[in-house]
């Protein structure tokens, strides 16, 4: 049984690298009928805060990345954490270790003067043979894990293929600090561990904590898990993306009118692709999905595509349940949609014209009130001769019996032919004198969906 894992530290939002990692994650799990853990991190207690538990959750919500188990928060956990430490320490794969911080200081200033790599110099590890010096009655120890000495940790990533570390490299990790809580490394390998976890899918910033975690996986006797570590996304131009200048909290997408399919969409090319295809639904992706088809090298963001992307799921989108999300943008507005056409209706006028749901709310507007024409389309439009034109064209609309696009649309080439002019001479007037905008879909259609009482005012 496959099962898979997101643990996102809660220590600011949901950023969109955890949503892919999340959607890939999530992917893996239902593409082989397994389950999906979200796993909360809130171990380090200074920078976890319920605010970005609450965003985390949240955002999950919006894309609709659903989780089988959990939410699991470490901070539930520490007693768990605390008895394997006392395990590890009865069976020898963990000691205490009285170093003070002047000493530790000490030591990593010795190893820069010697130009090495500052490290821990196993003073109080247990060797056979070996003397340890007597414990300080006033320091609180903490534990160290007894990493191996000798050999390589190595994995076959499921991303970026065999990784081979050797055990010199890896200092004997606090696993518990002198105040008894356990640190960070620690409490990730004995949720994986517990949570049964198959497949640890994660961003490849934690590369390095990888042959840390397996050591101590082994020393607990465990299964370890395959490991697939993402690539990074980074900004159009190559660089890190940054929290000041980019969107990178799932929430400005939402807010920016972004549809949370066409996001997962998005981030589901980035770094993974399946043959040409571009757009396609979460069923699709769930069926395409597997991690050899994961990139090992970084992605760039590309808002255009993001965009391009959004409106082709809009197009798909049932309109009912765009009116649901254009709705509160037109209230920011102050129009409401009480009154008049069905915002449903207009929508799928619309919506081809647009790429994201603001935009989207910006073409529905004239259809409950009209605008106000720029003195330049008035100027353009609306001389003398059309616009008494526009009191001769009210009365035949007013003398319409049924009110329909098509029955609409039988008026205009009469008209045009009993004024001698063109039918943009009647258009665009007629747009300018109804929306207040030159910017609309087909006019008869428009003026079926306002309404004959609402175009005969207008035009009045
Ligand atoms: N809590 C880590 C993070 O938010 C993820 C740890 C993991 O996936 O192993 O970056």
């Amino acid at each position: 049984m496959i099962r898979t894992r997101f643990a996102p530290s809660p220590t600011g939002y949901l950023h969109i690298g955890g949503v892919r990692t999340a959607l890939f994650s999530w992917a893996f799990a239902r593409k082989h009928a397994g389950t999906f853990v979200l796993r909360i991190e809130d171990t380090d207690l200074e920078r976890s805060t319920p605010e970005s538990v609450k965003a985390i959750l949240d955002g999950m919500q919006w894309v609709g990345l659903a989780h089988d188990e959990g939410p699991f928060y470490q901070t539930h956990r520490f007693d768990r954490y605390k008895a394997v430490i006392q395990d590890m320490l009865a069976a020898g794969t963990a000691y205490h270790c009285y170093c003070s911080k002047e000493e530790l200081d000490q030591m990593r200033a010795e190893a820069e003067a010697r130009g090495e790599k500052p490290r821990y110099d196993r003073r109080w590890r247990p060797e056979a043979g070996k003397v340890l010096p007597t414990p300080p009655a006033d320091v609180q120890p903490v534990v160290r894990f007894r990493n191996p000495l000798e050999g390589v940790v190595a994995w076959d990533d499921a991303v970026k293929g065999r990784i081979e570390i050797s055990n010199q490299e890896l200092d004997d990790l606090i696993i518990a600090r002198g105040d008894g809580t356990p640190t960070y490394n620690f409490c990730v390998v004995v949720d994986d561990w517990d949570m049964g976890i198959t497949h640890v899918i994660r961003g490849d910033d934690h590369v390095n904590n990888t042959p840390r975690q397996i050591n101590i996986l082994q020393a607990l006797g465990a299964a370890l898990p395959v490991y697939g570590h993402l690539p990074m996304i980074l900004r159009e131009d190559g660089q890190k993306m940054s929290k000041r200048r980019d969107a990178v909290s799932v929430v400005e997408y939402a807010t920016m009118g972004i549809l949370p399919e066409a996001l997962l969409n998005y981030l589901a090319r980035l770094g993974w692709g399946y043959g040409d295809a571009e757009f396609f639904t979460m069923d699709q992706f769930v069926e395409w999905f597997s991690l050899e088809g994961v990139s090992p090298s970084p992605s760039r963001f590309d808002k255009e595509k993001l965009l391009w992307l959004n409106a082709q799921h809009m197009k798909a989108a049932d309109d009912n349940r765009l009116a649901d999300l254009v709705a509160p943008r037109l209230a920011d507005k102050g129009i409401g949609v009480d009154h008049g056409p069905a915002l449903a209706a207009v929508i799928s006028l619309v919506k081809e014209r647009v790429q994201d749901l603001n935009a989207l709310a910006g073409q529905c507007d004239y259809f409950y009130q009209k605008r106000t024409p720029s003195a330049e389309e008035t100027a353009k439009h609306l001389d003398e001769a059309s616009a008494a034109r526009m009191k001769r064209f009210a009365a035949k609309l007013a003398a319409l019996d049924s009110w329909t696009a098509e029955s609409i649309h039988t008026l205009f080439k009469p008209f045009c032919e009993e004024e001698g002019i063109k039918m943009g001479q009647l258009g665009m007037p007629l747009r300018v004198t109804v929306c207040g905008t030159t910017q609309t879909p087909s006019i008869d259609a428009v003026l079926a969906l306002i309404g004959k009482e609402a175009v005969l005012q207008r035009m009045a």
